[in-house]
């Protein structure tokens, strides 16, 4: 028995592909009903979804949100690139999804009841303790649940983490962020299916626009943190006329949208885990934001959990011995998670926004949510389910 501790997009993943493997699963999370919803909406990049179609998830995911087949730059003088395209148009797997988070957390865990896989809500993990002969969850409520290992999927603040590195915490990017959501922010038609980055000169910012109509946003701000009781209390409004000025002075549209929004705007600071922290104890292991969270400009954190999913129950299921499937898992992700923790950082830390010539799409290839998506030889073989995976 493996107990998944955390049913959001990496413990509802790794239920799959564990199940998948061949091995039996619960889950336990603490929400009473769904998940957590931090993140509003997020991109969901070629390489999570083929991760997903390796367990036979990727169905489960195509009805929500809506596709994403390009991306084009702006400069903060309204200069824009042309648009370059996200994924290979013509194969629908390798294709970007926005998605609202909530919405992708509801499906994966439809899809993983749907396989008959127990669900436990309202169970908060407190403490873990390993021992020879299996590892003990105790939560929050007094209860307890025995297994074999356990997979710690609880997210930034992980209870499992704390488990095995005590002490180690997220910390803050160096970014705040604002979501934002319009229906009257009257992009043209054309804007449809593309991703519109604009690097302002205080504020990086991103729009794009539902098959509905409705106009998703995004901006990143460069300054000390957001506080804690000001994200709580403050109304969208009061975010709102705090951002205004920010875009106000760009030839772009980032202040058309951001003043037609009235009401569904949130903030949330940008946290990335240091790296080099300790995943694995003897029955214990972290995936996902708990192993290895990443601030959210390469826009990777959802894929690389999907990512982590398959690799670990392919590591699981190939290894000579739960310890050496865990070792295996560590050694075939912590690289790749870690590159994109840095990659993220690089673009996020303090100075001011880096400037773009926007003048040909040829800077695009180096864009590090784009490199991070490819789907080269060595990943594909990594992620094909039956491909083993290589000691
Ligand atoms: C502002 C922002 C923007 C982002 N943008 C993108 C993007 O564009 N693309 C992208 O791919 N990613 C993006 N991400 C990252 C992405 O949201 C995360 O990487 C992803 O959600 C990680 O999934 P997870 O399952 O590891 O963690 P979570 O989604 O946080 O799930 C953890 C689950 O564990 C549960 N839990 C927590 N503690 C316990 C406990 N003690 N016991 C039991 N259960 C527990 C929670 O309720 C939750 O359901 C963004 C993140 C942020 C904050």
């Amino acid at each position: 028995m493996i107990l998944v501790i955390g049913g959001g997009i990496a413990g509802s993943a790794a239920a799959l592909a564990l199940h998948r493997a061949g091995f039996e699963v619960t889950v336990h999370e603490a929400h009473p009903v769904t998940g957590a919803d931090i993140g509003a909406f997020l991109t969901l990049a070629s390489n999570g979804i083929h991760a997903l179609d390796q367990i036979g998830a990727a169905e489960a995911v195509s009805g929500v949100g809506f596709p994403l087949t390009g991306m084009r730059a702006v400069d903060a003088g309204g200069a824009r690139s042309p648009s370059v395209p996200l994924g290979s148009p013509g194969r629908k797997l390798t294709r970007y999804r926005c998605v609202r988070r909530a919405d992708l957390g509801s499906a994966l865990q439809r899809e993983v009841r749907r396989r008959g896989i127990p669900v436990r809500h309202g169970a908060r993990l407190a403490a873990v303790a390993e021992g020879r002969r299996g590892v003990t969850a105790v939560f929050a409520d007094g209860s307890s649940a025995h297994g074999d290992y356990l997979v710690g999927a609880d997210g930034l603040g992980s209870a499992t983490r704390a488990h095995l590195a005590p002490g180690v915490r997220p910390q803050y990017a160096g970014q705040y962020v604002f979501y934002g959501y319009t229906a009257d922010a009257g992009l043209a038609d054309a804007e449809g299916e593309t991703l519109t980055m604009i690097r302002g000169s205080r504020a990086d910012f991103g729009h794009l626009r539902s098959p509905a109509g409705e106009t998703y946003w995004f901006a990143r701000v460069r300054g000390p943190a957001a506080a804690r009781d000001a994200i709580a209390t403050h109304p969208p409004r009061a975010w709102r006329d705090r951002l205004l000025p920010l875009v106000a002075g760009d030839r772009t549209r980032a202040a058309d949208i951001v003043a037609a929004t009235e009401r569904e705007l949130r903030v949330t600071n940008a946290l990335h885990l240091p790296r080099g922290v300790r995943w694995r104890g003897r029955r214990t292991v972290l995936i996902g934001d708990a192993a290895h969270a990443a601030s959210p400009a390469t826009g990777q954190g959802a894929s690389m959990a999907m990512e982590d999913a398959v690799i670990l129950a392919k590591a699981l299921r190939d290894a000579q011995g739960a310890p050496e499937g865990l070792a295996r898992y560590e050694r075939h992700r912590r690289p790749r998670v870690e590159r994109n923790i840095g990659m993220s950082h690089m673009r996020t830390a303090s100075g001011p926004p880096e400037r773009v010539v926007v003048s040909s799409a040829r800077g695009w290839p180096r864009s590090p949510q784009r490199a991070l998506s490819q789907l080269d030889d060595a990943l594909r073989r990594l992620l094909d389910w039956d491909t083993p995976l290589p000691a």
